[in-house]
């Protein structure tokens, strides 16, 4: 499916495939356009599956002239049955999509990983974004491994830990006095000034947006080539939760699946819900708003896809709802006890989410429903501090015994 223009996603206005996001006519976000794949069905799907376990199997849906020469392995992130977890809220067959498995234990590897690749193909020498922690950790890693510079803006309030493993990989750390949507502008702002850096996130966003379709292409393979009923996954910007949308869109639309496109559920933090509001109230558009919540990856106040994340919601029969900071760290602690997976606040605000959905009844039973966890737990470990206890005894065993009560 070769990728053929940049379009507006407002007024169909079309552009050559260049380090460009936004309409000149319009001031509307820009997404990449494809012609129709050549070959049939059958030929498309034997191409993917003799390609690698890495998002590059899906090089003809993505918008590169070609699948980088060397890159740092990406993708095909387990998708595990969560039978306990679907016991405890009720629900039929439940998958977790585990992104905490991707090289810097967040699903941002698939999105700078297109963005990178592009970017090398259009000549930038210097890789750059502004992040809430997760983006910055994977431009800073798939940066070093390219060999190219990163310079990564961030909110100066992010978690240590985000911080810490950015650093690591010897990225240039700029922590700007604001949130992150003062972030984001300053971006922009700076892109114009530096014409060499590729801001995956900025200049590149019609190509790093594209790398969220694998998620929806690894689910349909990993479940034997058939389409989940519904998706409950995080909302930050909108971005990630339309394009796994268009990727079961696309593969139905090429023949290599039949069926219905799943429901759309999105997650929101109460702290800042801009999109869950607006779905609430019926509104097109989403209120921007000052984020307050334990959620710093999903705390984006203004979020640049939220329109189009409100008409998938309504448009594929799913919804959007927040939880409370409250709810998002029982949520951490339900999907750990149960599945054994430690996710970062993301992945307690969508585990809430679910069960807030599933305690509703929104679920039916027959469903086959795939939660999405974006994030590995150990980036936010301050959500867990406090929640637990250690028991300290001596080291003899009646200090064991007398101390160390048996769970039932
Ligand atoms: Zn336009």
């Amino acid at each position: 499916m070769p990728a053929d223009a940049l379009k507006c996603k407002e007024c169909q206005t079309t552009y050559p495939l260049e380090a460009r996001f936004v309409c000149q006519r319009c001031f509307g976000p820009l997404e990449v356009s494809y012609s129709r794949p050549e070959g049939d069905p059958a030929a498309l799907k034997r191409r993917i599956q003799a390609g690698p376990h890495t998002i590059w199997r899906y090089a003809d849906f993505l918008p590169l002239a070609g699948p980088p020469r060397s890159a740092l392995p990406t993708g095909w992130t387990p998708l595990v049955k969560a039978d306990r977890l679907a016991q405890r809220l009720g629900l039929g067959e439940l998958y977790i999509k585990n992104e905490t498995a991707n090289p810097t234990h967040s699903f941002k590897d698939r999105v700078v990983s297109v963005a990178l690749a592009r970017a090398v193909e259009l000549g930038f020498d210097t890789l750059a974004c502004a992040s809430t922690g997760n983006l910055a950790n994977a431009v800073a890693a798939h940066a070093a491994a390219a060999g190219l510079p990163a310079y990564v803006l961030i909110p100066h309030d992010l978690e240590e830990q985000k911080i810490l493993a950015t650093g690591a990989y010897g990225a240039q750390i700029v922590a700007v006095t604001g949130n992150y949507d003062d972030v984001n502008r300053l971006c922009t702002e700076v892109s114009g000034e530096r014409p060499g850096w590729a801001f995956v996130n900025i200049n590149m966003r019609p190509y790093y947006a594209e790398g969220s379709k694998t998620l929806a292409f690894e689910t349909v393979e990993q479940l034997g080539w058939e389409l989940p009923d519904r998706i409950v996954g995080p909302i930050a910007s909108g971005s990630q939760f339309t394009k796994i949308a268009r990727g079961f869109e696309e593969w139905v639309e090429v023949g290599l699946l039949e069926g219905r496109a799943p429901a759309f559920n999105g997650a929101q933090a109460e702290g800042c819900a801009p999109v869950a509001s607006a779905f609430e109230a019926g509104w097109d558009i989403c209120k921007p708003v000052k984020p307050d919540t334990i959620a710093k990856s999903l705390a984006i106040g203004n979020p640049a896809d939220g329109p189009y994340a409100l008409e998938l919601a309504r448009r594929s029969g799913g919804g959007i709802d927040c939880v409370t900071d409250d709810e998002i760290r029982e949520g951490i602690a339900l999907l750990a006890r149960t599945t054994g997976i430690f996710t970062e606040t993301a992945g307690g605000v969508t585990t809430a989410t679910l069960r807030k959905l599933a305690e509703r009844g929104d679920i039916d039973a027959g469903e086959r429903v795939v939660l999405v966890i974006t994030g590995e737990g150990l980036k936010t470990l301050d959500a867990v501090r406090g929640t637990f206890d250690v028991t300290t005894v001596e080291p003899t065993v009646e200090s064991f015994e007398s101390h160390v009560a048996v769970t039932t």
